[in-house]
């Protein structure tokens, strides 16, 4: 790879999730698909770039700053942002108003002196361009200046690597002094002071003293080591249960084009990573995942039976596992109001309690109803066939 690689602090987030995920999304250029959380933050990072844009009180008033986040939600569709559905989009707008709400009653009166937001930085070091955008810098007096990052995630807590990123970028940045000295022509120089993180769901902030000297060196080693690894060309893929289930680009992988075998030794390896993630993320992607394994469970049983009788077969066998039809006889009555009037006329409802299906069956089969009783509710009964399939393991 020739020239100056184009770095960041998320290209080498996801270099370091899968290197194969990079190379599709960075090398080859293939888009991922729209996804609500990313959508959902950028409204709000625009929320905050919009309440602070004037640099100084007084800051816009709550409607307008509602008002900006409505015109700016309805500018694209729910597919656009990546929702299901209208409904979760929905869903999505309220919870932004809500953390907009709340954020302004806890803030409105902070004295606050924002040097900048979004602030854009491209600094060429170590044969590395890297960028690096702040959402905010606020400047605390005598040079000294103040990171915020917002998340909006359902993760709080988390390395200060991103903050280091920033700090990095910072020293002796001649943007950001240059911003300094014509609003404060006192100051001598900038000095990072203070780095947070602000969580804007919850209000919370995740406060760093700036990085020393040895810890920004050895963060730099890390940053260094994998842009070298990235223009040597390595992509070889990481695979791991969780992340590949959702990733985009799992069509076109190699990883899932490889055998079995193969595949699931390269799936035993990265539990150690997974373990890593906040346990509610894990919840979350069991939950799905399960939701997906019972629709394809579905499926497969809707195909396996179709494809059995089609064949005229009760039984067929896989290399482990063994199925077979049974056959269940289902009874059902489509004038549930005929059924109550019979009911009434024979004096048998107060046996039935409330005519359900299931009550209407058991009086069928009981002793209490009388032959010709039966024959008047059979008549308006309903016979079907369903088929159930029964899956279990070969024996050896
Ligand atoms: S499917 Fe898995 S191994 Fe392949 S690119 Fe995605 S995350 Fe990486």
């Amino acid at each position: 790879m020739a020239g100056k690689l184009s770095f960041s602090y998320s290209k080498m987030t996801l270099y370091k999730e899968c290197p194969q995920k990079y190379k599709f999304r960075y090398i080859l250029k293939i888009p991922e698909k729209p996804k609500y959380y990313f959508a959902f933050g950028t409204a709000l990072h625009k929320v905050m770039e919009y309440l602070y844009s004037s640099l100084k009180p007084p800051f816009p008033p709550l409607e307008t700053v509602l008002a900006f986040f409505k015109t700016d939600w309805e500018s694209s569709t729910y597919e656009e942002k990546g929702y299901p559905s209208k409904l979760k989009e929905q869903e999505g707008y309220l919870e932004g108003v809500k953390i907009i709400e709340a954020y302004y009653k806890k803030h409105l009166k902070d004295e606050l002196s924002p040097l900048a937001t979004e602030f854009r930085t491209t600094v060429d070091i170590d044969g590395l361009s890297v960028i690096g955008i702040v959402d905010r810098i606020d400047y605390l007096g005598e040079g000294k200046v103040s990171i915020v990052d917002y998340k909006t995630g359902k993760k709080i807590n988390r390395e200060p690597d991103q903050l280091m990123m920033y700090q990095k970028l910072m020293k002796g940045n001649k943007e950001l002094e240059n911003i300094v000295k014509t609003r404060y022509p006192q100051a001598d120089g900038i000095e990072v002071s203070n780095m947070l993180f602000y969580h804007l769901p919850s209000l919370d902030s995740q406060t760093f003293e700036p990085a020393s000297e040895e810890e920004i060196k050895e963060f730099w080693s890390r940053v260094l080591a994998v842009a070298a690894d990235i223009k040597a060309g390595n992509f070889a893929p990481d695979p791991g249960e969780t992340k590949c289930r959702f990733c985009d680009y799992k069509d076109m992988c190699p990883v899932w084009k490889l055998s079995p075998s193969e595949m699931q030794e390269l799936q035993a390896q990265p539990a150690e990573k997974e373990s890593a993630k906040n346990p509610m993320d894990i919840l979350s992607d069991k939950v799905d995942a399960y939701g997906k394994a019972l629709r394809e469970v579905k499926n497969l049983e809707r195909e396996i039976i179709a494809a059995m009788q089609k064949e005229d077969i009760n039984r067929h066998f896989g290399k482990e596992f063994e199925v077979s039809l049974s056959k269940e006889e289902t009874l059902d009555f489509t004038d549930r109001q005929k059924v109550v009037e019979i009911l009434k006329e024979f004096n048998l409802l107060g046996k039935t309690l409330v005519p359900t299906l299931g009550k209407i069956k058991a009086l069928l089969e009981s002793d209490f109803i009388k032959p010709e009783q039966r024959d008047a509710l059979l008549k308006l009964a309903r016979y079907s066939t369903q088929y159930k399939l029964n899956c279990s393991k070969t024996e050896e």
